[in-house]
């Protein structure tokens, strides 16, 4: 029940980390966004390996625009979270340390 509003947060905040991707790399984040997007990095294997695209991306084509990271991509990107989520199962009783 509440399980779908935690995976439904959880897959908000990655969006928004998909959203910060382009501002980190060409360093243009505020310190508290690229703190922000850091710590989710620590803990998200999935926006983790979608840094990874983007810095392979940038390596193409020089540099990435906010127009480079086309609704393709971020779909892209979405399939893979739920495809690991998918994979892992619904892993119940996600207790961070406190
Ligand atoms: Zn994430």
């Amino acid at each position: 029940m509440s399980l779908r509003i935690r995976l439904r947060r959880r897959d908000v905040v990655c969006r928004q980390a998909v959203e910060l991707v382009t501002g980190y790399l060409e360093g243009t984040l505020g310190r508290a966004d690229r703190r922000r997007f850091e710590s989710h990095l620590a803990g998200c294997p999935h926006c983790t390996e979608y840094l990874a695209q983007m810095r392979a991306t940038i390596h193409l084509t020089g540099r990435i625009t906010p127009e480079d990271l086309t609704p393709a991509m971020r779909q892209d990107f979405i399939a893979l979270y739920r495809r690991w989520h998918a994979e892992r199962g619904d892993q119940s009783g996600s207790g961070g340390s406190a």
